[in-house]
């Protein structure tokens, strides 16, 4: 028996993110035989859209089919109602972001448009207080030259510890996660350790072979892709510029191999991201529902991307106001990498460990 527990508020932020018309849905179970991840035994998607309509939250907040839905859109596609699961359970994952932030406040202002400014001031303060400290904060004279405004040292200490600082919080809000996955599944024996359950996962993270199925969005996958080896070849040749950094090498030439894997990788987020934008855009149909969470992180990506090559061309070319743009490129590098665990970046860290713990359960799909 479920004792049915219902958040109003819950409800009604869910309708409000997703557009969807929840009480019209009729249970006809449409949804559940076009989802590929649909086991027999359990009616996914049809049961969490019944206890959407009742705003059971405690049933989907940390709910393990939630993060396994890859937004094929196929439910939506086929709903007789216009229901749109799809982006129900895009609303669902939206709100989770805020519910495991750590600390609350950050979930809360990556999450809503108004509190844009102060998404925005936050690393504006913070890093002119480090170039205060540098003793930097002020446009260098002479050719452009990055570390003169941001020294090296400098930069590199101060972001790492930023970085493991947002990574120990989300960590926190995983581990919340993970414990409520398990208290979603009270029958459920957890079998095996997080790492031969990671790796029993990693063709579906390598490959996104579970894309493949979207009847719905055939380009999703192969943008999902160029996105995901895009930014991971950027992080890989950030981590060599550090090192290039550490051993007076810095700054590259301009045919050095980094430079050009960093441009390869630029070209890959730029064709990934605009194939997203294209299709959010212009196939509404297909893609449903585009929320702020979806539109801040292509933006800002899109905006990392567009800026890493700007001040790379700022630096070989000279111009004045190559720092004004470096500055505005460590702000895009904010959003997306201290930022992580409060927008829809963090899902990938979200849909791993729901994955890993479907491994461990031995949650079949169809
Ligand atoms: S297909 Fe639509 S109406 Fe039918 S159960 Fe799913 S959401 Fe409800
Ligand atoms: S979007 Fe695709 S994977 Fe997610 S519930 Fe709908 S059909 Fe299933």
């Amino acid at each position: 028996m479920i004792k049915v527990n219902p958040d109003i508020e819950f409800k009604k932020q869910l309708k409000d993110i997703s557009k969807s018309s929840l009480n019209e849905c009729m249970q006809c179970g449409t949804c559940s035989v076009v989802c590929s991840l649909a086991p027999e035994e359990r009616p996914f998607p049809r049961k969490e859209m019944i206890w959407a309509g009742w705003g059971m939250k405690d049933k989907l907040i940390g709910n393990t089919d939630i993060w396994l839905c890859h937004q094929c859109g196929d439910c939506s596609t086929y709903c007789p109602r216009g229901v749109k699961p799809a982006d129900v359970f895009s609303a669902i994952r939206e709100i989770s972001y805020q519910h495991y932030a750590k600390p609350k406040f950050l979930g809360k202002i990556l999450n809503n448009p108004k509190w844009l400014p102060i998404a925005i001031l936050i690393p504006v303060v913070i890093i002119s207080a480090i170039l205060f400290m540098a003793g930097t904060l002020q446009i260098p004279e002479g050719p452009v030259n990055y570390s003169k405004f941001f020294p090296h040292a400098w930069l590199n200490s101060s972001f790492t510890f930023l970085w493991f600082l947002t990574i120990g919080l989300g960590i926190v809000g995983l581990r919340n996660f993970w414990n409520d996955l398990k208290l979603q599944n009270p029958d459920s024996t957890s079998t095996g350790n997080f790492i031969k359950n990671l790796l029993s996962v990693r063709k579906e993270i390598i490959l996104h072979s579970n894309f493949s199925k979207c009847s719905a969005q055939k380009t999703r996958k192969f943008a999902h892709l160029l996105v995901f080896y895009g930014f991971i070849l950027l992080l890989f040749v950030t981590a060599f510029a550090i090192y290039a950094a550490v051993v007076h090498k810095y700054p590259l030439g301009l045919m050095h191999p980094f430079k050009v894997l960093g441009n390869i990788a630029a070209v890959m987020l730029f064709v990934g991201l605009g194939i997203m934008i294209a299709n959010r855009l212009f196939n509404k149909k297909d893609f449903g529902n585009s929320t702020y969470t979806d539109w801040l992180f292509l933006i800002s990506m899109f905006f990392l991307t567009t800026s890493g090559v700007v001040i790379e061309a700022a630096r070989f070319l000279n111009w004045s106001f190559a720092y004004h743009l470096y500055f505005f490129h460590l702000i895009c590098v904010w959003f997306i990498i201290i930022y992580i665990p409060y927008t829809k970046f963090g899902h990938i860290l979200f849909r791993i460990v729901a994955m890993v713990y479907a491994a461990s359960i031995n949650r079949k799909l169809k």
